[in-house]
């Protein structure tokens, strides 16, 4: 009988926030050069620039910070993170890194060499630049119909396996591994199905590649699988993150995500002479192989969140209440990525504001308004990100875990339909100033 999903948790320890109002963030805005990377927390009322390490970690979480041993060598907190990591994941070898792209880094120094290929079905950014850095290339295998952000499916982070067979069958020998990111970020925080991972599984072996999993949403994609995927409707959600990696030879994690920690990361792999390699590197650059540039206590907390991260009770009410900020802003006409992501709602700012051409980002003029009318904060991924060649123009609403109250959510439902029936007297933006890399964490804008 009961239809409302509540959070599953209890509030012990509070972080205020500081209300301002529209004159302040009109200022903070103008002297921010309307670029929200440049505006201090303490001038953001609801902050969803990102979900990574933005988590709130539980009371056992903080235990395990205390219990957590500082050894140089031999941790009690090593073999605590090692254990339930090959528990779950079961890999042979783990290998603890600060954060996601230090694992990532590591892998493609061992894997790539200059002119390969790694075929994925959306490499995440760090992971792209990762793979450029080593000069190979990283491709992006997405079904052309899931490019379209109004398509709805219900695991539009897919792989499309006949383009993946085709680019396997002529380029075998320049593609040293295979990367599945579950859930896909770039695409949306859109799942990817147990079949298609099997099925992937399947062509790599056919073709002798190893496959490796960008893990850093395992649990969110666990959640789908039981919910859309007919055959696992029974499954359990620890029996179904075991078959996802038992198909893998390896894979990068940011525990920063379905971690729940604030920092850390892994890289586990099958293959020992791999391990050995990795663990070379590691040395050079992380640190020892038992910690990997964390500290001891962050590889409790990391043990802990990930175990946390797969409880039904609070994916159920992850996933929900994600969906539930999806669904009350499209229900109002707001144009969003559909469906509903894991940790994200994506706007489509080019329908939000069609008079804004792609070269007054319409994304920024939109995330700049929803900080202005309501201190929300947001980031763009569009033409400032990616430049001209962005396929989109999204503005991202990415939800940190246990954070936020459905009460924060109903605020930020209420600013975004504010802005949207005041769509038409937001401005687009041009550069002042950029910087040549990464040019959306400094640009500098102006209203024109
Ligand atoms: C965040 C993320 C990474 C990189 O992890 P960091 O901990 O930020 O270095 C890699 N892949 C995906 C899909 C991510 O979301």
């Amino acid at each position: 009988m009961n239809k409302v999903i509540i959070e599953p948790f209890r509030i012990k320890s509070v972080e205020p926030i500081a209300l301002n109002n529209r004159n302040d963030r009109l200022e903070i805005l103008y002297k921010a050069f309307n670029n929200l990377f440049l505006i201090n927390s303490d001038d953001v009322i609801i902050d969803l620039l990102t979900d990574s390490g933005t988590g709130a970690m539980s009371s056992q979480q903080w235990a395990g910070i205390m219990i957590g041993d500082e050894s140089y060598a031999g941790s009690n907190s090593f073999r605590r993170f090692n254990k339930t990591i090959q528990e779950f994941f079961g890999f042979e070898y783990v290998i603890p890194t600060h954060q996601g792209r230090a694992a990532e880094k590591i892998l493609f120094d061992v894997m790539c060499k200059e002119g390969d290929i790694v075929p994925s079905n959306s490499h995440f950014d760090t992971t792209r630049a990762n793979i450029e850095f080593q000069k190979a290339i990283a491709i992006d295998l997405i079904p052309d119909d899931f490019k379209n952000t109004q398509f709805e499916h219900p695991f539009k982070g897919n792989i499309d396996l006949e383009k993946l067979e085709s680019l396997l069958s002529a380029n075998s020998a320049k593609i040293p591994l295979i990367i599945i990111t579950v859930t896909n970020n770039t695409g949306g925080g859109q799942p990817v199905s147990m079949s298609n991972i099997r099925e992937v599984s399947k062509i790599s072996k056919k073709y002798k590649i190893p496959l490796y999993i960008d893990a850093c949403r395992f649990a969110e994609n666990a959640f789908f699988i039981k919910k859309r995927e007919k055959a696992y409707r029974e499954t359990s959600i620890v029996d179904i993150v075991k078959e996802m990696f038992s198909y893998a030879d390896g894979c990068t994690m940011s525990a920063k995500k379905d971690g729940i920690a604030n920092i850390g990361g892994f890289l586990c792999t099958n293959s020992k002479k791999l391990s050995m390699k990795k663990k070379d590197l590691l040395i050079l650059t992380e640190g020892f192989p038992t910690y990997g540039g964390l500290a001891g206590r962050d590889l409790d907390a990391i043990a802990i969140g990930i175990k946390e991260a797969m409880d039904l009770d609070y994916l159920n009410y992850r996933i929900t209440s994600t969906a539930y900020l999806g669904k009350k802003i499209s229900e109002y006409g707001v144009p969003v990525l559909l469906p509903p992501g894991g940790h994200a709602i994506y706007i489509d700012a080019s329908i939000f504001l069609p008079n804004i051409p792609k070269e007054n980002f319409p994304g920024q003029a939109l995330a700049c308004s929803l900080y202005l009318e309501g201190g929300i904060r947001t980031s763009e991924i569009g033409s400032l990100m990616f430049g001209d060649n962005s396929p989109h123009e999204l503005v991202r609403l990415a939800i940190p875990r246990r954070t936020y109250t459905q009460s924060h959510i109903d605020y930020v439902v209420e600013v975004i339909k504010y802005v949207y029936d005041n769509r038409s007297k937001i401005k687009g933006l041009e550069i002042v100033e950029q910087p040549k890399f990464l040019r959306h964490f400094s640009a500098k804008l102006k209203n024109i």
